[in-house]
């Protein structure tokens, strides 16, 4: 399937293009096909996943190839625990179809609606200090190549590409199918509570390896912390009830909270007041399957900047941070998040060779986020920070290639599978260099 002239937006709605050609394969022949008419052409091409990250990765004024018709699961191997999903799946129908197999991912980030290869491309996290980022979980993939033609790769075929291009920010090859480690179903014990911040940090190594995954929220202009702790556990299941999960999660998470945004630009001096209310919902405590309680949905749209720092220098970031906030006067109505991920071997994930701390900051849509975001980002390069590739930040290849010790062998493998650029863009041109 074809069309022209279609314009494309992401969902924070700051990233726009017009590409000149729109398909929707079906299949990985169609997927190839595309490619290789691109490729004979000397034009770009550019998969998205669900549009869902802030910056321009996956902008194009080429040939765009959405996922919608190239989604389906091809296989589960229940006994091996390995599922292999075409690129375009998302991870909601992922996680259901898991689910009727007694299967699960070990860990997700706080939304699925991020298509497989969307997330694995740009190192999409959850928070565990014994876990690594989702694309840790790869452990084989079809890549179509900048000529269109097949590589097939796991630790054992091709160890090289698959070692790299497990987080390729769309330019180490189109992934076409993606097989992923699972674990049988669990359910995690939930507590959510707000704490003064400064005993959090005081305390973050107990917190962080005390539980399987724990995160906290700095509330601007406040002394408190939200605290979420997720324990795997064999309790019997106590979900909130429907309306507990709507008013927490609808109600509260979003309408109530954006309604608060909204107010806050028009007048952003309650800013401050307005946050001094989120702290006020108290202990939550419940028991429900994993994959419920990793996700939850999202309105409320917003701009952020996410960066990977070494787990050890986390609880001093956050301090500067809030320093930060109060010497220039800054009204932050989003609270400021933070995670733990374990290291990896994947040259280019933040995360790659050590034990990191993530902490996001995100500013409501429509305000002005660029002191904010610029004097954050003077942290995090104090700090060697990673950003997150699919959240806003202004690194280039040569910042960043001092801050992966992997660099190079991304290149190589990137110039062995895209010698003439055929998958590069703007962003990728700026934060890994040019190639063709
Ligand atoms: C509300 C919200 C919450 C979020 N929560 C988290 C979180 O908890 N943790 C976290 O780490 N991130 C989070 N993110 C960021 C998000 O997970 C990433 O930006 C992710 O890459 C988005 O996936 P997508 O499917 O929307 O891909 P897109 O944003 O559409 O694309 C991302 C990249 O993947 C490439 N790509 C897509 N398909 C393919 C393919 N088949 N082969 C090769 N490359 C491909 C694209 O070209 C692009 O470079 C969040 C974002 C939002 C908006």
């Amino acid at each position: 399937m074809r069309s022209t002239k279609v314009r494309w937006r992401n969902w924070a709605g700051n990233q726009a293009c017009v590409p000149s050609e729109v398909h929707e394969p079906s299949s990985e022949d169609e997927l190839a096909a595309v490619v290789k008419l691109a490729a004979g052409r000397g034009e770009r091409v550019k998969m998205v996943g669900s549009g869902h990250s802030f910056t321009g990765a996956a902008l194009t004024d080429g040939h765009l190839v959405r996922p919608g018709r190239y989604g389906s699961v091809v296989r589960i191997d229940r006994p091996a625990g390995l599922v292999t999903v075409q690129a375009g799946m998302t991870l909601s129908a992922l996680n259901a179809t898991l689910a009727t197999s007694g299967l699960a991912l070990p860990n997700l980030g706080d939304i699925a609606y991020q298509t497989v290869a969307g997330a694995i491309s740009t190192a999409t996290h959850g928070t565990g200090e014994r876990l690594g980022n989702l694309a840790t979980q790869v452990r084989g993939m079809r890549l179509v190549t900048g000529d269109g033609s097949i590589v097939e790769c796991s630790a054992d075929e091709e160890p090289e590409v698959f070692k790299a291009a497990r987080v390729g920010v769309g330019a180490l090859g189109l992934m076409s199918t993606v097989t992923l480690a699972t674990v049988p179903a669990f359910d995690l014990h939930v507590v959510e509570e707000p704490l003064r911040v400064d005993a959090v940090l005081e305390a973050l190594d107990d917190h962080v390896s005390g539980a399987d995954h724990f995160e906290f929220y700095w509330v601007p202009h406040t002394g408190w912390a939200l605290t979420k702790t997720n324990n795997r556990t064999d309790r019997e299941r106590a979900p909130r009830s429907r309306w507990h999960s709507f008013r927490d999660d609808v109600l509260l998470a979003n309408l109530a909270f954006g309604a608060a945004c909204r107010f806050g630009r028009r007048r952003p001096e309650s800013i401050p007041r307005l946050t001094r209310a989120i702290p006020s919902t108290g202990r939550v405590e419940y028991v429900d399957r994993s994959d419920k309680v990793f996700a939850s949905p999202r309105y409320v749209r917003f701009y952020e900047m996410e960066y990977a720092v070494p787990r050890a220098a986390g609880a001093q970031v956050v301090r500067e941070l809030r320093d930060m906030v109060k010497r220039r006067g800054l009204l932050i109505s989003f609270p400021v998040e933070v995670r733990f991920v374990a290291a990896d071997d994947i040259p280019l994930s933040p995360s790659s060779g050590r034990d990191t701390c993530y902490v996001a900051v995100h500013m409501y849509q429509g305000m002005d986020h660029a002191e904010y975001f610029g004097a954050v980002e003077d942290i995090m390069d104090g700090v060697g920070g990673r950003p997150h590739w699919g959240k806003l930040h202004h690194q280039t290849a040569a910042t960043l290639a001092p801050r992966y010790p992997g660099w190079d062998e991304a290149q190589a493998v990137r110039r062995r599978l895209d010698p003439e650029g055929t998958f590069a863009n703007a962003y990728t041109d700026r934060v890994l260099g040019r190639v063709g």
